[in-house]
C-alpha cells in the first residue's frame, strides 16, 4: 500500500505568490495527498491570510485543507471565531500549535501552550476536528530537558490530539528513538515525519538554527562544496531526502508530511525518487 502523504503550504500575500501556490497545488495534486495544510502567523494582519488560503484550496483546488492554528498572542474570542469559520468552511482537520510570538509583540495570549489550545478546541467543538500537533524528535529548541519535553508532548496527546507531525530532521534515528520513547509513555497516536526537501542550502541552514533542526556535518560539508552550483545542491538534496524517506517508511512511518515552501520542484524531485 502507498504511504499516505500530505503537503504543507504557507499563505501567499502577493498576487505573484498566489499564482505560485496555484501552480504548486495543481501539480502536487497529482500525488493524491490525503490533505494539504496551511501555516499560521501569530498576530495582527497575518491572521486572515491562513483562512483565505484554506478557503481557496478547498473551493478552487478541491483539496482537503487543514489550517494551522497557533494560540500564542491570541484571545479566546479570536481563536473561537477562527474555529467557527473553519468549521463552517467544512474543515475536518486542524494543526494545533502554540506558535512563536514575533519579537516585540508583548501579549502572550489567553492560552499558553498547545495543550491548552487542544483542550479548548475539544471543549468547544467536541470531535468535530481531527487534531494534529507538532513534535520534536531532536527536542524543542526552547526546552533544555528532553525528558520534560517528552512529557509536555504527552500532555498534548492527553488533551485530545489525534496525530502528531514532527519538526523536520535529517537523521532517521532521531525519529525512531522519539517514537520508541513516546510509546513507552503510553502514546499511541501516529507520529508522522515532517520532511523538508533541500533547495536553498543557505536559507535552510539559517532556518534550522532557529528551529533546532540539526543538519548532519556530512550533508553540510557536501552542500558547502557545491557552492553556487544550484543544480548539484538540488540533486544531492533530493537523493539525501529520498533516502531518508525510504528509511522512515521501511521503519514503519505511517505517512509523510512534506514542507513544500510552496515550491513544486524540490518536492517532486524527492517523490520521483520514491517508488
Ligand atoms: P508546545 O507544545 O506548547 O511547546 C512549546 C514549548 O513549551 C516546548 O519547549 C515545551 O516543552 C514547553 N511546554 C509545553 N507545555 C509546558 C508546560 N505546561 N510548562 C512548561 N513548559 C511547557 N509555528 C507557527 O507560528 N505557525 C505554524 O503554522 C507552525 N506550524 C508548525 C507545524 C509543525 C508540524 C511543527 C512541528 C511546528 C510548527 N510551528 C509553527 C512551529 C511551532 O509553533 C513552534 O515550534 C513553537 O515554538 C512551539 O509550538 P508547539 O505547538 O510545539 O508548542
Amino acid at each position: 500500500m502507498r504511504t499516505p502523504i500530505s503537503f504543507e503550504f504557507y499563505p501567499p500575500k502577493t498576487d505573484e505568490q498566489r499564482a505560485q501556490l496555484d501552480r504548486t497545488a495543481e501539480k502536487l495534486k497529482a500525488h493524491s495527498p490525503e490533505y494539504v495544510s496551511c501555516t499560521f502567523g501569530a498576530g495582527g494582519s497575518t491572521l486572515s491570510y491562513t483562512s483565505e488560503t484554506i478557503r481557496h484550496l478547498l473551493q478552487h483546488h478541491e483539496l482537503e485543507a487543514a489550517p494551522h492554528l497557533s494560540c500564542v498572542g491570541g484571545t479566546r474570542a479570536e481563536i473561537g471565531a477562527l474555529l467557527r469559520d473553519y468549521r463552517s468552511l467544512g474543515c475536518k482537520r486542524i494543526v494545533a500549535l502554540r506558535g512563536d510570538l514575533p519579537s516585540g509583540m508583548g501579549h502572550p495570549g489567553d492560552l499558553r501552550y498547545a495543550a491548552d489550545l487542544i483542550a479548548y478546541i475539544r471543549a468547544e467543538h467536541g470531535d468535530a476536528f481531527h487534531i494534529e500537533v507538532g513534535c520534536y524528535p531532536e527536542t524543542h529548541p526552547q526546552s533544555d530537558d528532553a525528558l520534560v519535553d517528552l512529557k509536555h508532548f504527552k500532555a498534548k496527546v492527553d488533551a485530545g490530539a489525534d496525530g502528531a507531525i514532527t519538526q523536520y530532521f535529517y537523521n532517521a534515528d532521531a525519529y525512531f528513538h522519539f517514537v520508541d520513547a513516546v510509546r513507552k509513555l503510553g502514546v499511541e497516536i501516529p507520529i508522522i515525519p515532517g520532511i523538508m526537501p533541500i533547495s536553498n542550502f543557505t536559507q535552510l541552514r539559517r532556518f534550522s538554527e532557529s528551529c533546532g533542526a540539526e543538519i548532519p556535518r556530512w550533508i553540510g560539508k557536501r552542500m558547502q562544496a557545491f557552492g553556487d552550483d544550484a543544480e548539484s545542491v538540488r540533486e544531492f538534496g533530493a537523493d539525501v531526502v529520498a533516502g531518508l524517506c525510504e528509511r522512515l517508511i521501511a521503519g514503519g512511518a505511517p505517512a509523510l508530511h512534506v514542507y513544500t515552501l510552496n515550491l513544486v520542484k524540490p518536492t517532486q524531485m524527492v517523490l520521483s525518487r520514491l517508488d
